[in-house]
């Protein structure tokens, strides 16, 4: 111990007050355990702060003032004025009202907060190095550790962050201005996403990705209303191109990309937005002195029980592993707590969604229909179209489909994909459906209420069955 240090024991130290972190910390108060909650930067981690919520936020208002100026259609003439600043102000305000609620509730469940960064001394013990000159640091031991301590954006060689020219998300998601022109680097989800923000507030968008289509790892058919949507949205595309270096150019930048041929090309911009993966933060927590190794990612490998190779000490969320989701970090931080506490929790991924707020939304659960044949089901698949769903067509929004891959010789739903409005929002019928070993019949036969977005997960099931109205059958 360092002079100066001083001690103090819990029983659960969890380190990282993301949605990981603080929900398992809350779990663990609940079930009655000792709990310290250690945090560097601020309750809610990157989803709250940096991630999920203020993203969302952006997605709404840019939606909202894209929608209400182009909606001649429906007899609404406007022009579009955004204040920008204060778009970015009502999302940090939404923000700071849910990492207080974080705050507010951890103490609430009797949840000791300490701030600051914590690094393991050894497998019972971390060392917690408060921020700022001379504060110090502490030694908590502990029973139990749950590492929580999510992911970073990745940064490519040449293309360092500074927040002026070369943005990350979390940079791009605090400008003051709306950039005239920018360079998205990755055409997954999060460049994706903020693509549509900025080209919906006027932004010239330029999207650059190393592989040859949108939103890689998801189906061809649920990629393609965004890129169409997308390509409307006047977004300027260019695949097979991996971005080697920027230079300044005036005001702005020029971004230079290769192809496979070696052939070199430029795009300018006044800004970059570097958008290609996370990393997990493991790198920076001493996790050998606990006796914990990751693997070539630097990801922590877990068991069903979020155990890591010490027994007493858990991973959850980004820095345990792929997919790297909030829900996913809040369910194992749960199980954690649960474990620790003696219960009988495990993980089960099979019914765990996953959504993509682009415009329109793409929400998937389970298995694809490819996925269901590898594994030896004899997959059925239901389709349904929102341009025969009333409620769709009243909203203006009409484009995509809802997907139910079911095992025929059963009817068990096994999965669904959705692509279309409020498709974030749907998927969750089909996630309990799942869950409860639904079969197509129960869909089918659950009265849905009309018109609604939701009659279309009926349609389908029905579609799947054989007996659909709405729509001709298979
Ligand atoms: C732009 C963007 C949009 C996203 N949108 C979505 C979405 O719509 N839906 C979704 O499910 N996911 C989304 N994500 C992903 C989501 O944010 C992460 O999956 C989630 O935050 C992971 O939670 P976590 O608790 O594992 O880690 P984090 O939320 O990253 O929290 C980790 C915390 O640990 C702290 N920490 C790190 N090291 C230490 C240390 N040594 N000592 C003390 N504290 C430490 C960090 O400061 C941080 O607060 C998005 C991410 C981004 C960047």
């Amino acid at each position: 111990m360092v002079v100066g240090d001083i001690s103090t024991g819990t029983d659960v130290l969890v380190i990282g007050a993301g949605p990981g972190g603080y929900v398992g910390a809350i779990r663990a108060g609940q079930l009655g355990l000792d709990v310290t909650l250690v945090e560097k930067d601020a309750y809610g981690g990157t989803c709250l702060n940096y991630g999920c919520i203020p993203s969302k936020a952006m997605i709404t208002a840019s939606d909202l003032a894209y929608d209400a100026n182009n909606a001649e259609e429906m007899g609404i003439y406007t022009k579009l004025d955004v204040n920008y600043g204060e778009m970015v102000e009502w999302k940090d305000g939404v923000v700071s009202q849910l990492t207080g609620g974080v705050e507010k509730l951890c103490k609430a469940n009797g949840v000791s907060l300490m701030e600051g960064r914590a690094e393991f001394a050894d497998d019972k013990s971390v060392r917690v190095v408060h921020g700022g000159e001379g504060q110090g640091s502490e030694t908590v031991e502990f029973e139990h550790a749950i590492v929580s301590t999510g992911s970073r954006p990745i940064e490519i060689p040449g293309f360092e962050f500074d927040g002026e020219h070369i943005l990350s998300s979390r940079q791009a998601l605090a400008l003051d201005d709306v950039p005239e022109s920018i360079v998205i680097v990755g055409a997954g989800y999060i460049g994706m996403e903020l693509a549509g923000v900025f080209a919906k507030l006027g932004s010239d968008v330029t999207v650059v990705e190393m592989l040859d289509s949108v939103l890689p790892g998801y189906e061809d058919d649920l990629a393609r209303p965004v890129k169409k949507k997308a390509d409307e949205l006047g977004i300027d595309f260019h695949f097979g191109q991996a971005a080697k270096e920027w230079e300044g150019s005036g005001r702005g930048i020029t971004v230079v990309t290769e192809d496979e041929d070696g052939d070199v090309s430029e795009f300018g911009a006044e800004k970059a937005l570097v958008a290609v993966g996370r990393q997990p933060v493991s790198d920076t927590l001493e996790l050998e002195n606990a006796g914990i190794e990751t693997d070539e990612k630097g990801f922590i490998q877990t068991d069903d029980r979020a155990r890591t190779e010490q027994e007493h000490i858990f991973a959850i969320g980004d820095v345990a592993g792929e997919p790297m989701l909030a829900h996913k970090a809040s369910k194992e931080g749960q199980v954690a707590a649960e474990v620790i506490a003696g219960e009988p929790s495990a993980l089960d991924y099979q019914a765990m969604p996953a959504a993509v707020f682009t415009d329109p939304e793409i929400g998937t659960v389970g298995l694809t229909e490819e996925e269901a044949e590898s594994q030896g089901f004899e997959p059925v698949v239901g389709k349904f179209p929102f341009q025969a769903s009333g409620r769709a067509l009243t909203t203006g929004h009409a484009e995509g489909f809802v997907r139910i891959v079911a095992d025929e010789p059963s009817g068990f739903a096994l999965g669904a994909q959705i692509v279309g409005p409020e498709a974030s929002e749907l998927i969750a019928e089909l996630g309990l459906a799942i869950e409860m070993g639904a079969t197509l019949e129960d869909l089918a036969a659950t009265i849905h209420t009309h018109p609604t977005l939701s009659e279309a997960v009926m349609e389908c099931a029905e579609n799947a069955l054989g007996h659909a109205i709405h729509t001709l059958n298979r």
